[in-house]
């Protein structure tokens, strides 16, 4: 048995959007406020944190989070990873270079953006968070962290290479926009689909409401949980016009699987 909590389920601006007006920014629901998106995931007492956006300070300290044992990058925007030198924190805790797992491609860009992790002796410097970095071979579709196994498979956000991950029948694919059909065979007998999907409107770089939609039908998952909402998405109308087997996400949801 794992659980899996939503840290974020927001894109990337988060919601409330600063200085926005809009009915969902000044929603007072918990359901329409949505920080950057991540997920953690809890199995065989491990923690797998999925992304490290800006907001991770205040995800660790909201949702109690004592260790992470794991961190998995999807890709090296923003939202996804502009908090990881907050996990020096972490370094301090467990004594220890945290394991992550990345594409080469989301390895290149961290080494021209992040080049102070790969600079020795930054004892005094804030930034010195330290990674046992683990780069996915695109030969391979499979991993292993102690007694834990990982499936991957990657698919496209415009041009940029996106990591998707599968533990047992969960599956979370953030950011993704085209994608080959090999990935569909990756996807089958799942309990829980976790999507991205920004908005109805269409996107150059995200699937809107519809094409996850479509994208469901063709895995059919158990369960699927949209994420990586815009404030164009109203919790409470919105919930309405998904399949009968489809939910959004939201901040501080919890599954098992
Ligand atoms: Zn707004
Ligand atoms: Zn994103």
């Amino acid at each position: 048995m794992a659980k899996a909590i939503f840290l974020g389920t927001g894109a990337s601006t988060a919601v409330p959007v600063i200085n926005c007006r809009c009915k969902v920014c000044r929603s007072d629901s918990k359901y329409n406020k949505r920080l950057r998106p991540s997920v953690l995931i809890e199995k065989n007492r491990k923690k797998i944190l999925i992304d490290v956006g800006p907001d991770i300070r205040m995800q660790a300290v909201r949702y109690k989070i004592k260790k992470i044992d794991v961190l998995i990058l999807t890709h090296a925007h923003f939202d996804h990873m502009a908090g990881i030198d907050d996990l020096r924190v972490f370094n301090r805790i467990q004594k220890e270079p945290l394991r992550c797992y990345l594409l080469r491609e989301t390895f290149k860009e961290v080494k021209i953006k992040y080049d102070h992790f790969f600079k020795k002796n930054l004892k005094h410097h804030t930034q010195g968070a330290r990674f046992d970095f683990h780069v996915l071979d695109d030969k391979k579709h499979t991993f292993r962290f102690d007694d834990i196994s990982f499936e991957y498979f990657s698919y496209f956000q415009d041009s940029k290479k996106v990591l998707g991950v599968r533990i047992d029948n969960f599956a979370y694919l953030t950011d993704i926009k085209r994608y080959d059909d090999n990935i569909l065979k990756k996807l089958t007998n799942l309990d829980v689909l976790v999507v991205s999907a920004l908005r109805h409107k269409k996107s150059d770089v995200h699937f809107n409401i519809k094409e996850a939609l479509e994208f469901i039908k063709k895995i059919k998952p158990k369960k699927a949980y949209l994420t990586h909402l815009g404030h164009e998405i109203e919790y409470f109308s919105d919930s309405k016009k998904l399949l009968e087997n489809v939910s959004l996400a939201y901040d501080g949801l919890e599954l098992k699987f």
